[in-house]
Formats: structure tokens, C-alpha cells, sequence
């Protein structure tokens, strides 16, 4: 890690030191795995599935993986035990770590807005390009070639326009394609609901990047102020961004987590109980 993004940090390690629990939240594809054109053989960047496994043993920090896709996805291609929690489609969906799912009811004119969506991709011939998730449909486009990719992406989203605007979606570009979804489905708005439900002490990182992460890394800057947060963006190519810090996949993420993982092991094992109260 350069070292000034390493004395930048150290502040906020010796919060997470002294604190008796600390949150990680941690987007999945782009932050712990690289992109790869077919999704379902996305595997975290070599050596992170291991840290996040000892970050999660080690019992100190709550670990919740936040992603766009369907949380049930990440599980086999993360493949760390005792697994962390998942949150799937940008928050709006929460699998617990003892497999137990929530997701709040969408109302009717988000489903008919949906299914709209999903019509007239059936019309355009276009279906095998999506993924459905709850409270979502996403169109791909990575492994086209750039010409294809941005004919796709003109068609989709004079498509889906009218029909989210009608039915109150939201319509969401990200890294390789273009989603339709439940207005909640916001990472910011994940983010906002977790801080309120965890209390102010807590510390809490945020790994991300993506557009879909900056809400996320603007919903983090009051915990930031308090001395209680970091948000950070991990990309091979530095962008503009909401995030404190930049960190440059693998080695940089890897350093990051070996520092995370040194701090809660250094500073004493936790209780079961502290472990239970953090979920509280
Ligand atoms: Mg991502």
C-alpha cells in the first residue's frame, strides 16, 4: 500500500483498535472480485476470500457483503465459512448469516412496472441479456464490443425511460450495463437505514466501486465526520468520487484487509455475547 494512504488510515485502525466491534461493508463485483464476462465465474481476487474468512472467525467485525446482484449469487463464488451477511439488490434484500432471508413486499405498481420491463424485453428479443432479480431487472453488456455495447445500451434505456417514469422505477447505469428497479433499491439508502439501526459508536468502513457506490459513500460522510467512518473507493484506475480514499485491487485491497484482520486480532478476542450484540 503507498505509505501515505497507509498513515491516512491509521487514525481510523486505532478507532477500529479500541472500539469493541467494527463494521466492514463491501461491494462485491469490481471491489472483491474482478469483472469477468461470465458472471457466475466472478471469484474474488486471489487471497481475499481467505482474509475475509480469519476478518469474519475473529468474531470483531461484523462483515456484510453489499451487492447489485441476487444475494443468494455471491454465496458460492465468495465461499468463506462461517459465511457473512449478504445483502442482495443494493440493500433491498438481506440474507443473514444463519440463511435466513428478508426482503420487504414491493407494492403493485413497482411489480407492474417490472413486468412491463421484462415485456418489453421479450418484444426486442432482448431477455437473454438480463438478469432478474427481486425488485430488479439488469441488462449486460460486458464482452460486447464497444459498438454493440453502446447500440444496447440506446435501446435499452429508450425503452425502459417511459416505462420507469410511468411506474415510478428507478433507472440505474452501472460498470457494463443498465438495471431497472425498485425506487428503494439504493445503496445510499442501505447504508442510511444500517447507521440508524447500529447506533453512532460503531465504527464502519465502506469498500466500493462503482456509481452504484457513490450514494453509499455520500450516505457514510456524517459517520466519517465523527471520526467514526471511511468510505473507499478500490479501482485499478482512479475516478472522481464521493470516497476518502482510493485503493488500487488486488495488492492494495489485500493490504487493507491484512491491516484490518492484524488490527482485530492484536487487540484481544471478543465474547460470543459482544459478537451477538453487535447484530442487535
Ligand atoms: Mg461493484
Amino acid at each position: 500500500m503507498r505509505p501515505e494512504v497507509q498513515s491516512q488510515l491509521t487514525p481510523f485502525l486505532q478507532t477500529v483498535a479500541q472500539a469493541s466491534h467494527a463494521v466492514l461493508l463491501l461491494d462485491y463485483d469490481g471491489t472483491l472480485a474482478p469483472f469477468h464476462i461470465r458472471r457466475d465465474q466472478a471469484y474474488p481476487y486471489p487471497g481475499v476470500a481467505l482474509l475475509l474468512q480469519e476478518i469474519v472467525r475473529n468474531a470483531r467485525t461484523r462483515v456484510i457483503v453489499i451487492t447489485g446482484r441476487d444475494a443468494e449469487d455471491v454465496l458460492p463464488l465468495l465461499n468463506v465459512h462461517p459465511r457473512p451477511e449478504i445483502w442482495g439488490v443494493h440493500g433491498l434484500q438481506r440474507l443473514n448469516t444463519d440463511g435466513s432471508m428478508e426482503m420487504p413486499q414491493l407494492d403493485e405498481r413497482t411489480l407492474n412496472g417490472l413486468s412491463d420491463a421484462d415485456r418489453w424485453l421479450g418484444y426486442q428479443q432482448l431477455r437473454h441479456t438480463a438478469e432478474f432479480k427481486a425488485g430488479s431487472i439488469a441488462v449486460h453488456w460486458r464482452g460486447l464490443s464497444e459498438n454493440d455495447a453502446e447500440n444496447l445500451q440506446a435501446r435499452v434505456l429508450l425503452g425502459w425511460r417511459p416505462i420507469a417514469e410511468h411506474n415510478g422505477l428507478n433507472l440505474l447505469e452501472f460498470d457494463g450495463g443498465v438495471e431497472i428497479r425498485a425506487f428503494e433499491a439504493d445503496k445510499g439508502d442501505a447504508v442510511r437505514a444500517f447507521l440508524d439501526e447500529i447506533g453512532p459508536n460503531t465504527p464502519v468502513a465502506y469498500l466500493g466501486d462503482d456509481n452504484t457506490d457513490e450514494a453509499a459513500f455520500r450516505a457514510m460522510r456524517g459517520r466519517i465526520k465523527q471520526g467514526r467512518g471511511i468510505s473507499v473507493l478500490v479501482r485499478p484506475i482512479w475516478r472522481q468520487t464521493a470516497a476518502q480514499f482510493w485503493l488500487k485491487p488486488p495488492d492494495e485491497l489485500l493490504d487493507f484487509l491484512g491491516l484490518w484482520w492484524k488490527t482485530c486480532a492484536e487487540h484481544g478476542a471478543m465474547d460470543g455475547g459482544a459478537a451477538a450484540a453487535v447484530k442487535a
